[in-house]
C-alpha cells in the first residue's frame, strides 16, 4: 500500500537525467526500455562550454558500451506515469490526500512514548500504526518512509532531536520548454556551460521537449520556493536570469524560449547518518540521506535504496530486522560517497578564480583525452542484487 499526501497526481517537478545504476533498477521492474524509448531521450553526448561558447570538452557517456543501459533525460511527470500504471498492474493501491502524522510500534520499541526512535536494532516486531493528519489509520508490518527532504517520518524516527536540512548557499531555477528546441540542444546531448564565478547552467532533452537549469549563489533561500505559478512570474524571473547571465550566450537564447513549466528551489542537504531505521520502521530516498542536485544521482539513488531494500528483504525472508540492518548498512556508506562527491561536483562547476577554472578545463580534457570519456564507474555500475549477495 503506498500512501501520498497529495490529493492528486499531477506535474511535479521539471526533468530528471536517470544514469544507468537508476536505470538497471527499473530495468529489474521491465521498466528500462519504456522509459528509455517511449518516454524520455537518451543522453549520449556530454558537451562543457564557457560562457563566450567555447569549447570546454565534448566526450561520449558511453553507458551503452560500459554498462548496457543508457543515460536518460525524462520529464518527472512521464516517468511518475510509467511508475503508477506498473503499480497499478501489479495491483499495488495507492491512497491519496493520505499526510502521515504520527506512527505507533507496540511495546518493545524503543521510545519512550511509543512512538519510534533510535536504530534497527529495536526489537519491535510490528504491526506498525501508521496515523494521518486527517484522522485515519491503517497498520502495517513494514513501514518505508519515502517522504522527502523533510520526511515526516524521519522526524519520528530521530525521536525529533535532529536539525532541519542545511542550505548548502546554491538555488536552482528548472524549467521545461513548451520545444524540443533542437537548434540549442542537439539530439541526445546534455549541455553544460560553466564560467569562473559561483553559478552554472544545463540543459538536456527530454524527448519532445527539453529541460534547462541555472544554479546560483544566494545567501539564503526560502522554504517557501517551489512552482513558478504563471506567466507573469515566469516571466519576471527569466528577467532576474538573463541580468544574472549577462554574456552567457546559451542560456541568454534558451530564456528566449517558452516555458511551461518552472521551478525555484534551494538546495538543501544533510550530513550522512549511519542509521535510519526503528522497529519495523526504514527511511529510503531523500527522506534518509539527500543528496544535492550536481551530480544528478538523488533519484538515482532513490532507486538503488529501492532495489537493495526489496533484495535485503528477500535474503532474510520474514527477518525484518536483519534485511534493514543489511539495508541500512549497505546504503549509509553508499549514500556517504555520493554526497561526498556531489559536493566535491558542486565545488568543480562553481570555481570563483579564473586561474582555478582554467585549471579545471585542462584537467576535464586531460582526463577525456586518455579515457574517451570522463569515468563513473563507481556510480553508474552499482547493480543492487550483487550488492545485497556481496554485503
Ligand atoms: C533542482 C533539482 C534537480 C535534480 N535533478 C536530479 C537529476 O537529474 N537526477 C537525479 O537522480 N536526481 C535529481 N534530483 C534529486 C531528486 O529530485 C530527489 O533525490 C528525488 O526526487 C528524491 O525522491 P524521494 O521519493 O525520496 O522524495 P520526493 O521526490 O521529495 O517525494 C516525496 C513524496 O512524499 C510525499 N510526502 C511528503 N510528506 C509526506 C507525508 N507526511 N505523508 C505522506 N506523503 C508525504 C510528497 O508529496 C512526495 O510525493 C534533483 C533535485 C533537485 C532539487
Amino acid at each position: 500500500m503506498v500512501f501520498e499526501a497529495a490529493h492528486a497526481i499531477k506535474e511535479v517537478g521539471a526533468g530528471i537525467s536517470l544514469a544507468p545504476n537508476g536505470m538497471r533498477v527499473l530495468d529489474s521492474l521491465g521498466l528500462a526500455q519504456k522509459v528509455a524509448a517511449d518516454v524520455g531521450e537518451p543522453i549520449h553526448t556530454m558537451h562543457a562550454s564557457r560562457p563566450d561558447e567555447r569549447t570546454i570538452v565534448e566526450f561520449p557517456t558511453m553507458a551503452m558500451e560500459r554498462f548496457g543501459l543508457p543515460m536518460i533525460g525524462v520529464r518527472r511527470f512521464r516517468l511518475l506515469n510509467v511508475l503508477l500504471e506498473a503499480m497499478q498492474a501489479a495491483d499495488i493501491p495507492l491512497q491519496l490526500g493520505k499526510r502521515l502524522h504520527e506512527i505507533h510500534q507496540p511495546p518493545g520499541s524503543s521510545s519512550s512514548d511509543n512512538s519510534s526512535s533510535s536504530s534497527s536494532s529495536s526489537s519491535s516486531t510490528g504491526p506498525a500504526t501508521l496515523v494521518f493528519e486527517d484522522g485515519s489509520s491503517s497498520e502495517a508490518d513494514l513501514v518505508v518512509g519515502c517522504d522527502g527532504l523533510r520526511s515526516r517520518t524521519r522526524a519520528i524516527v530521530k525521536g525529533g532531536a535532529e536539525p532541519p536540512p542545511k542550505y548548502t548557499g546554491e538555488e536552482i531555477v528548472f524549467a521545461v520548454t513548451m520545444d524540443r528546441n533542437h537548434d540549442l540542444v542537439p539530439p541526445n546531448t546534455c549541455r553544460m556551460v560553466y564560467g569562473p564565478g559561483h553559478k552554472h547552467f544545463g540543459t538536456y532533452g527530454l524527448g519532445s521537449d527539453c529541460s534547462w537549469f541555472t544554479s546560483t549563489a544566494r545567501s539564503s533561500s526560502s522554504d517557501s520556493w517551489g512552482p513558478v505559478a504563471d506567466a507573469a512570474a515566469i516571466e519576471a524571473v527569466k528577467s532576474e536570469l538573463a541580468d544574472k547571465f549577462k554574456g552567457w550566450g546559451l542560456v541568454q537564447r534558451m530564456l528566449e524560449r517558452e516555458v511551461a513549466v518552472m521551478i525555484r528551489v534551494g538546495v538543501f542537504d544533510r550530513d550522512p547518518t549511519p542509521t535510519w531505521s526503528s522497529g519495523v520502521i526504514t527511511l529510503l530516498g531523500d527522506a534518509a540521506s539527500p543528496i544535492p542536485p550536481n551530480l544528478g544521482q538523488g533519484g538515482n539513488k532513490a532507486l538503488e535504496d529501492a532495489g537493495v531494500l526489496a533484495a535485503c528483504l528477500a535474503r532474510h525472508q520474514s527477518n525484518i530486522h536483519a534485511a534493514l540492518k543489511q539495508y541500512e548498512s549497505l546504503r549509509s556508506k553508499r549514500a556517504a560517497a555520493l554526497l561526498r562527491h556531489s559536493r566535491s561536483a558542486s565545488s568543480v562547476a562553481n570555481l570563483q578564480n579564473p586561474l582555478a577554472a582554467a585549471a579545471r578545463d585542462v584537467l576535464l580534457r586531460g582526463i577525456v583525452a586518455t579515457k574517451g570519456t570522463i569515468p563513473s564507474d563507481w556510480m553508474w555500475q552499482y547493480d543492487c542484487e550483487t550488492a545485497v549477495a556481496q554485503g
